[in-house]
């Protein structure tokens, strides 16, 4: 079924997320202040509107791929914003990385307007955009999310319901505080094992078979030769930039601290990230933390 979807963040995510809805057919109204970025959707089936306003009043659901959680809770709650100007009854789907706390506010708010919403965090990048094969991790009531589920399915390849409102951010920022916290462990592990004369290829050959082993070592190897596609064979190309995952480090923190969660390691890799970013590692992949390892060794 053909419906109107408004795309509100047409950038390096959205951008190609909103093509795959007007491919498989929907009536997709963007909004974004970059011009450009509203010029490559139309070019590739979409309309272009000039303000959320003029959008909302139109569409059925409204899909949103923004950078941060004051982004979010203003395009909603602003004036002028979604909640004030769509129809009762639009289903509503943040896919921004975002902090719990705003993502819960905003449910919240779209909830007293009848409309009911969905947080859908991804994960698999650009490639994944493009290519229609993200990660979703959903939070939201069941009915929401199989209101979403189809919308999703265009955009992804992995949909996973994790709970109620929130639940969705909750998932990606514990995930990638796994992933964070184990790049920075392989990574030492490889610049000890450096310093001790030992080969990195029969650290990686007995490791990923020990129990050392985990996805960080054996999909996405810090350093050149175990694995030739990962990052490190491409002078650390991302890949997942190492800003992002300082972004989701930071986000974890946050929800750390607002619920009294224990995350000591979570902390100091969110610090580590902070002095590697600090010092240009920014735009490198995430696993370039090696080399900022090894430097401070
Ligand atoms: P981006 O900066 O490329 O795109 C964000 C877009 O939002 C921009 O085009 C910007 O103009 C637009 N925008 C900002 N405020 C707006 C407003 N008030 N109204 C309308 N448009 C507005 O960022 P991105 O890489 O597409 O990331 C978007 C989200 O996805 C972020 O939360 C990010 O953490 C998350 N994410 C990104 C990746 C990745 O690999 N890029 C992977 C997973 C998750």
């Amino acid at each position: 079924m053909s419906t109107t979807v408004g795309f509100i963040g047409l950038g390096n995510m959205g951008g190609p997320m909103a093509i795959n809805l007007a491919k498989a057919g929907h009536r997709v109204l963007g909004f974004d202040m970059s011009k450009a970025a509203m010029d490559a959707l139309v070019a590739e089936g979409g309309e272009a509107v000039s303000s959320v306003t003029e959008m909302a009043a139109e569409v059925d659901v409204i899909v949103t791929m923004l950078p941060a959680g004051k982004h979010v809770r203003e395009v909603y709650m602003g004036e002028g914003g979604i909640l004030e100007t769509a129809k009762a009854g639009t289903l509503l789907i943040d896919s921004s990385t975002i902090d719990v706390d705003s993502a819960r506010v905003v449910s919240a708010a779209a909830a007293e307007k009848s409309m009911p919403m969905v947080d859908a965090p991804v994960s698999g990048g650009v490639a994944g955009a493009a290519g229609g094969t993200l990660t979703f991790m959903v939070g939201g009531e069941e009915s929401a999310f199989e209101a979403a589920k189809p919308y999703l399915d265009i955009m992804g390849k992995t949909i996973v319901h994790a709970g109620g409102a929130g639940n969705g951010q909750a998932a990606k920022i514990c995930n990638n505080m796994i992933l964070g916290i184990t790049m920075i462990g392989v990574s030492e592990a490889f610049v000890l094992a450096e310093r001790l004369g030992l080969d990195a290829q029969k650290l990686f050959d007995i490791s990923s078979t020990a129990s050392g082993q985990c996805w960080a070592l054996t999909s996405y190897c810090p350093v050149p030769g175990p694995l030739p596609a990962s990052p490190a064979n491409r002078d650390y190309q991302p890949g997942f930039a190492a800003g992002m995952m300082l972004k989701d480090l930071k986000l974890a923190q946050e929800a750390a601290n607002s619920s009294g969660a224990a995350t000591p390691l979570g902390a100091e890799s969110a610090a580590l990230y902070s002095m590697f970013c600090n010092s240009g590692g920014d735009a490198q992949d995430f696993s370039a933390i090696v080399k900022f390892l090894r430097g401070s060794s």
